[in-house]
């Protein structure tokens, strides 16, 4: 096949990538055609689902906010708006381990903001002193950063504004669940930038959360993460990029299986790609998403431009490991009756969070069974990932024998493994992103996207793509 007259070209078929060419897609016209080029022959990225025997067991993301339109738009365009479904009301909770058992996170708590002080009052997760410090927060002077020293690491703004016993036990584990980060690295300013605005704009966690509460008069309290505002589909997460790949096919765009390891500008002002799987259509274009892990795109762009190559591969990933276990129901003394329990890294145990799947959603388990998935593993504990997986299983059952009295043989047992696959927004994270969009903006009809740059959630990477797909097609 001969090189299209103009060609846009994305790299990469996870979401950010598949999100791309929807943009590119619709919005060009005869004679343009788009490529999307993977090595893995599969779209979605990380994103997959396994059924079998009556489980769907989620290989990575289990589910979204819908409080943010992009992904939740995607899917109703799609035509799968009869999939959407929310988290069971009776799980739209957490619990947190403590003193020997799951003790749901304060009423109204939302990650580090206090809602509701009756909440924090009656909770037992925290000391009487710890209580009072952390409804002390209203009283905290609000820090007044030097320009260019705004951002802050999750641990120190936590510990700053309401305690360490606060931090310890609920904010940390609460936190660890969704980033699997080190608290004391990750950037308030690029994960958690709306608790910054509130201290910044109403001087307390409890003044913004009240004001924000006041605004959204109506929406459904839960506790710990906004788990009312959660949602997945049915049939399982892989369909979204299953369904959108199908629509793109229809639409035109062509799936090649390859993978590019470097892209140079040709003297016409176009880009010629080199690596694998390339036919002449694919390896020349005039746009290019790299929406591949920063990693990746280092090393792609790193005889272009060594700058930007190297704040690229400056972006830190942690892995993680999921251990899925489904039992009969009679074989799990807990009732299971929350979205799922965190363990606080001061309790020493050997594992980050639980996830209670068929309590959260309903189809995840035959009748009369649970599903579990164990997460493992995190920047804080890099090591466990070198365990094999008979290992992994065996520890997951020990801890959920401990912590939720499971016994006896699983039903279902499977280990999915995610080596440096969260990238880790580190203080100084939104400067870097600057500089790397700054560098890209250099190279006109180049863009980035993807979850390493402007948040992980689903949302958020699909939007990383829809832009970066708009920006491209602007400077060319
Ligand atoms: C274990 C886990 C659990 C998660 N849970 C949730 C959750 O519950 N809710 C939520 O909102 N988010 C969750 N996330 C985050 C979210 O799923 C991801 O941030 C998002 O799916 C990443 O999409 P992406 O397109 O940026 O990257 P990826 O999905 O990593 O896709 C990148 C693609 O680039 C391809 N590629 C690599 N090298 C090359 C090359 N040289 N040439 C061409 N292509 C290449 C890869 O094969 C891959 O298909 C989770 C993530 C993980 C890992």
């Amino acid at each position: 096949m001969s090189a299209p007259r103009s060609h846009s070209l994305v790299i990469g078929a996870g979401l950010a990538g598949l999100a791309a060419a929807d943009v590119l897609a619709s919005e060009l016209g005869g004679g343009r055609q788009v490529t999307v080029i993977e090595p893995s022959g599969r779209v979605g990225g990380v994103l997959g689902t396994v059924h079998g025997d009556g489980w769907l067991v989620e290989r990575s993301a289990d589910c979204f906010l819908a409080a943010r339109p992009e992904a939740v738009t995607l899917a109703r365009r799609l035509g799968l708006d009869s999939e959407l479904i929310g988290v069971e009301p009776r799980a739209r909770r957490a619990l947190v381990w403590h003193a020997g058992r799951g003790v749901p996170a304060p009423a109204g708590f939302r990650l580090m903001a206090p809602g509701r002080a009756t909440g924090i009052l009656t909770t037992s997760l925290l000391s009487p002193l710890g209580r009072a410090r952390l409804l002390w927060e209203r009283f905290v002077p609000a820090r007044r950063p030097a320009s260019g020293d705004e951002d802050e690491s999750l641990e120190s703004f936590a510990t700053r504004r309401l305690g360490r016993e606060a931090f310890d036990r609920l904010v940390q584990p609460l936190a660890s669940g969704i980033w699997t980060a080190d608290p004391a690295r990750l950037s308030m300013a690029a994960a958690c930038g709306d608790f910054l605005a509130m201290e910044r704009d109403a001087g307390s966690l409890w003044a913004g959360e009240r004001a924000r509460l006041r605004r959204q008069a109506g929406v459904s309290e839960s506790s710990g993460a906004r788990y009312g505002q959660f949602v997945t589909l049915a049939s399982g997460m892989e369909t979204l990029p299953r369904r959108l790949a199908d629509d793109l096919r229809s639409r035109g765009v062509r799936f090649v299986t390859g993978s590019v390891s470097s892209l140079e500008r040709t003297n016409d002002d176009r880009w010629q790609m080199a690596g694998t799987g390339l036919d002449a259509a694919a390896a020349t274009a005039d746009t290019v998403v790299i929406a591949a892990p920063a990693p990746v795109a280092s090393g792609m762009l790193d005889r272009l431009d060594r700058l930007l190559a190297d704040d690229l591969s400056a972006i830190d990933y942690a892995g993680s490991c999921i251990v899925s276990l489904g039992f009969a129901r009679d074989q799990v003394s807990h009732p299971l009756d929350a979205a799922g329990m965190v363990i606080p890294r001061v309790a020493g145990r050997r594992i980050l969070a639980v996830s209670f799947s068929s309590s959260k959603f309903p189809g995840r388990a035959p009748p009369g069974c649970v599903l579990m998935r164990v997460f493992v593993g995190g920047a804080l504990d890099r090591e466990v990932m070198e365990l094999d997986d008979d290992a992994l299983v065996e520890l997951a059952l020990g801890e959920v024998g401990y912590l939720l009295g499971a016994r006896g043989e699983p039903k279902l047992a499977s280990v999915e493994r995610w080596n440096q696959a969260m990238p880790q927004y580190h203080v100084g994270h939104l400067a870097r992103v600057a500089r790397i969009e700054a560098a890209v903006s250099r190279h006109p009809g180049l863009a980035v996207a993807g979850a390493a740059y402007t948040g992980v959630g689903i949302p958020q990477v699909i939007a990383s793509g829809q832009v970066a797909a708009r920006r491209c097609l602007g400077s060319v």
